[in-house]
């Protein structure tokens, strides 16, 4: 997997430049995602991508540990070094990515207590990055300036889109288009727009992937070698699951640049559960491949991931889209947490999805936001995302799907009756359907008797299946 002995080598070297009073520098770019979904055109999105990892390649050094999505930690040969180095890495990456904002931080390094060295200066990051000021640009000063592409800052060139009528852009939105042109060799990210990515026009869908714990991981690694393998690993472990979910897509996708345990991608509507389905167990079984390896990473055995996906019309602006996905995402990955809140004590959640579908007026996305305020819900979002329970789910939507689709609008009135009313129309409902048997299915599919009134109650269909019954694909649908 990786060449570890590569990269020993290479740290040994690194030390041994940094002389007898080194310092470790870390950088981070702040609000990476915003930056590169500031422009919701592809072709920009392409470009703010590669550019990151044109930057990432380009301040690789022989101090480098780690460098990779716009992040990464260096060791330098003192304090006036390290901040020499980090005001160049700022400015680079500003001038880059015109605008883009860099935090960075500097501690002592101690050889005999790196694993401290180490710990102080991610804390150390996590503050510079929470006080960075936001990206700059120049700002229009009335509303007729403002760049038709991010709506932000001064547009002052024309844009280069096919369909062009007048819009103008700013610096960024305009260098970013080139970028993309420039470096984009794949078909699949010359789409012009994200409503090409769905088929006859339909939705699309904004994921958003993070693994679980990793913070916890880096913390417990004591040295700088094990954290730039750790790095590298960790990194592979995604590239290689999101590359394998990847060929189950049948439509083009936009894939941002991110680095680690970060996945950003833009599909159609109707990829959301094929990639989902393919993602899970390509990284766990990644992870648990690493896992195998020893230590540090015998501690991976068991990693898991949380997806978020918002499922929405292509025209909203992508950066909205990606935060809302990114928001599920965290929710997703609150289930997985040891002892996280409103999870019955059963076995640990390895991997888990939340999603919203977002139409106009939308009930569904109003669900998940209650959600956000604590109360109790009745959705069954997040879903474990355990293969077999997983399956079980998928065929019960698949079932469900069949139910004529005036039938399943009995639902949303059972919604709005108590238990007793709901359930006796529910197991009316039920019990006339004798002749297609689909209402049955349902229940068979939910491994239970739709004889048994209790049961028909508590495995009554619920906003979720309905939701992902609308992103069947149309073959099963
Ligand atoms: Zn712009």
């Amino acid at each position: 997997m990786i060449d570890a002995d590569k990269t020993r080598t290479r740290i040994a070297r690194a030390v041994a430049l940094a002389g007898p009073r080194p310092w470790l520098l870390g950088y981070d770019a702040n609000g990476i995602q915003e930056l590169v979904t500031a422009s919701s055109r592809p072709i920009a999105m392409f470009g703010a991508s590669a550019t990151i990892a044109l930057f990432d390649e380009s301040s690789q050094r022989d101090s480098t540990i780690f460098a990779g999505g716009g992040r990464g930690v260096e060791l330098v040969a003192s304090e006036e070094a390290a901040r020499a180095r980090a005001g160049e890495l700022a400015f680079a990456f500003r001038k880059e990515t015109w605008g883009g904002v860099m935090a960075t931080a500097c501690v002592p390094y101690d050889p005999a207590a790196p694993a401290q060295s180490l710990r102080w200066l991610r804390r150390k990051l996590e503050i510079q990055k929470d006080a960075a000021l936001p990206p700059g640009g120049a700002i229009p000063t009335t509303k007729n300036d403002i760049c038709a592409d991010c709506g932000t800052y001064l547009a002052r060139h024309k844009s280069t889109r096919p369909d062009w009528q007048g819009e103008m852009v700013c610096d960024r939105c305009d260098a970013m288009a080139n970028a993309g042109r420039d470096r984009s060799r794949h078909i699949d990210e010359r789409i012009q727009s994200l409503v090409d990515l769905s088929p006859t026009t339909g939705p699309i869908a904004a994921v958003s992937v993070d693994g679980n714990d990793l913070g916890d991981f880096f913390d417990k690694l004591e040295s700088l070698e094990q954290m730039a393998i750790a790095s590298e690993a960790i990194s592979l472990v995604f590239e290689r699951g999101n590359e394998a979910a990847r060929l189950k897509l049948q439509h083009p996708k936009v894939s941002l640049a991110t680095g680690g345990d970060d996945i950003r991608l833009f599909l159609a509507w109707d990829d959301l559960l094929r990639y989902v389905s393919a993602l899970v167990p390509a990284i766990e079984r990644e992870a648990d491949a690493l896992a195998r390896q020893g230590p540090p990473f015998d501690r991976l055995a068991g990693l898991g991931i949380g997806i978020g996906a918002v499922v929405a019309d292509a025209r909203l602006p992508a950066s909205r889209l990606m935060t809302v996905a990114h928001e599920l995402e965290r929710k997703a990955k609150r289930l997985c947490r040891p002892s996280s809140p409103g999870k019955s004590q059963g076995p640990r959640v390895r991997s888990a999805f939340d999603f919203a579908v977002l139409t106009a007026g939308d009930a569904s996305y109003r669900a998940t936001e209650e959600k956000a305020d604590g109360k109790p819900n009745d959705d069954l979002r997040p879903i474990d995302m355990a293969a077999e329970s997983w399956s079980r789910l998928l065929h019960a939507v698949e079932a469900l799907a069949r139910i004529p689709t005036a039938q399943r609008a009995i639902l949303a009135e059972i919604a709005t009756l108590g238990e007793e009313e709901g359930s006796n129309l529910l197991r009316y409902q039920v019990a006339r359907s004798k002749k297609d048997e689909k209402w049955r299915a349902w229940y068979a599919a939910c491994g239970v008797d739709w004889r048994d009134p209790d049961a028909v109650w508590r495995h009554r269909p619920r906003p979720v299946h309905l939701d992902l019954v609308r992103l069947l694909p149309r073959e099963s649908a």
